[in-house]
């Protein structure tokens, strides 16, 4: 008999199962794709490899700095030099740094609102936010709500609005405010997570960062089954059996890697205690759509753009450059987030690339109207994911549910980045995750 059977072959389980072998342990991991990797996928475009999904890594984030440095795959800095655009409404302006141009009063409220979020999120536990100070007052509302009742500058607004937007995928009205904080501090603070330089937007992976977990299933060999989507699991006293359409599997132990969401259509016997099975119907995944433009030149850093934009606008909200390096072609990279992502999601093909295309136009310049070649990625509709960049918790489910993400059910151990008490939602915390449920299981024994 296999001792653990993994649950998903994105970053968490692929980290979990290996660190396990590594213990001695026979394992197995049945993923659902024909692919692995998860929530991260590189592929072609022109001479260089993107990245569709996941993309940046910062400082703070060692474990997958040192697997990539391990595995032999290199960082390079994200492009800043120039000017980052602000789009609100029909005005263009140009700032630097991290903080937009906005009037005077809305900056000064920003900074001030923005202090008070870098210090307060670090009183929430990173482990137990639920026992925070603040805990049941924060939960009761969304980061709307607070926003609402804090703040009074239109620029102060719509600065919060595009963070959380490109933070977490979502509007603020989706999101609790312990939540939010909770994400924060588990990313290190507000500007960490915010930041390109010496933030989690400041490097890319030479090759694209699905090689991590590419060379992770290499290391685990054929233990590694493909295209098994998981559908039912039943408990027994001593072993746990494992269902899929390529049959049935058994273990000592699983180990639960995909997103809680996604984790609710899989069938349980016995049945899940209430509160595990309640958090699995209110983990939401956010909205994205990711879309890249190849061009046979970087033409907006020529007039001294660094490619960034932050927009409000009825379609791409976030662009960044997207160059490779060592290419001569230039990229941009758009991303469609939350309400917006969701609308796009439901128009045809042609008309989003019109749109994505447009918007780049509106902010570097006609040349973008041409791009030699466009792909996009449309997370939402992934039936593997069920959206991006990670799974959400609304007002009320931080305090009544969040206690159970982590308790293991018999011998069912649950791993994925929205269980990380660091960089929670990042790849780093699919990482950390599948370290702590490999120790979990190494420590129970048999
Ligand atoms: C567009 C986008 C941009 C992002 N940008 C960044 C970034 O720049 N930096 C960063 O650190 N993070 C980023 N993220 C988030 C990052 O990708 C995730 O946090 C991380 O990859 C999650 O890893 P995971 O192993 O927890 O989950 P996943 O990667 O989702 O892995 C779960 C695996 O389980 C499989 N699966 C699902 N259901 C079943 C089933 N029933 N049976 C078997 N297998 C199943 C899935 O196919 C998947 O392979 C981004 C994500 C997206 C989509």
């Amino acid at each position: 008999m296999t001792d653990v059977i993994v649950v998903g072959a994105g970053l968490a389980g692929l980290n979990a199962a290996r660190l396990l072998a590594r213990a001695g342990k026979k394992v197995m991991v049945l993923e659902a794709r024909d692919r692995v990797g998860g929530r991260t996928q590189s592929q072609k475009l022109g001479q260089g490899i993107i990245d569709v999904g996941a993309q940046w890594v910062g400082p703070g984030q060692d474990r997958l700095l040192d697997l990539a440095r391990n595995y032999g795959v290199r960082i390079f800095p994200q492009y800043t030099g120039g000017k980052q655009i602000l789009a609100l409404g029909d005005q263009l302006s140009t700032y630097t740094g991290t903080i937009p141009a906005l009037p005077v009063h809305s900056l000064v409220e920003l900074h001030l609102r923005l202090t008070s979020i870098e210090t307060q999120c670090k009183t929430v536990s990173k482990e137990e936010p639920w026992t925070a100070k603040h805990a049941r007052a924060w939960d009761s509302i969304s980061v709307e709500g607070w926003k609402q009742r804090n703040t009074l500058t239109a620029g102060t607004r719509s600065s919060i609005d595009a963070a959380v937007r490109a933070i977490f995928a979502c509007e603020p009205s989706e999101i609790s405010f312990l939540y939010f904080m909770h994400y924060l501090h588990c990313g290190d603070g507000f500007m960490r997570l915010a930041d390109v330089k010496n933030g989690a937007q400041q490097d890319r992976f030479i090759g694209g960062v699905q090689q991590i977990s590419i060379t992770m299933a290499r290391e685990l060999g054929k233990s590694v089954k493909l295209k098994s989507p998981v559908r039912r699991i039943a408990q027994g006293k001593s072993s746990v059996s494992v269902y899929t359409e390529r049959g049935r599997f058994e273990a000592k132990f699983v180990v639960v890697a995909i997103p809680p969401i996604l984790a609710s259509r899989i069938q349980f016997e016995p049945g899940l205690p209430a509160g595990r099975n309640a958090l699995h119907q209110r983990m939401p995944m956010g909205s994205v759509i990711k879309c890249f433009a190849l061009y046979d030149r970087p033409f907006w850093r020529d007039r001294g753009f660094s490619g960034e934009v932050v927009s409000d606008g009825p379609c791409v909200r976030l662009t960044f450059d997207g160059t490779v390096p060592d290419t001569n072609q230039g990229a941009l990279v758009g991303f469609i987030p939350g309400e917006t992502g969701r609308y796009w999601s439901t128009r045809e093909a042609d008309e989003r690339r019109s749109a994505v295309l447009n918007d780049f136009a509106r902010f570097f310049g006609p040349e973008a109207l041409g791009p030699m070649q466009y792909v996009e990625k449309n997370w939402i509709q992934e039936e593997f994911s069920g959206g991006c960049y990670a799974g959400l918790m609304a007002p009320g489910v931080m305090t009544e549910f969040g206690p159970t993400i982590r308790e293991p059910v018999g011998r069912i151990h649950w791993a994925g980045t929205e269980t990380a008490t660091e960089f929670s939602g990042y790849m780093e915390g699919a990482l950390q995750s599948g370290e702590r449920v490999s120790s979990e299981i190494l420590r129970r024994g048999r």
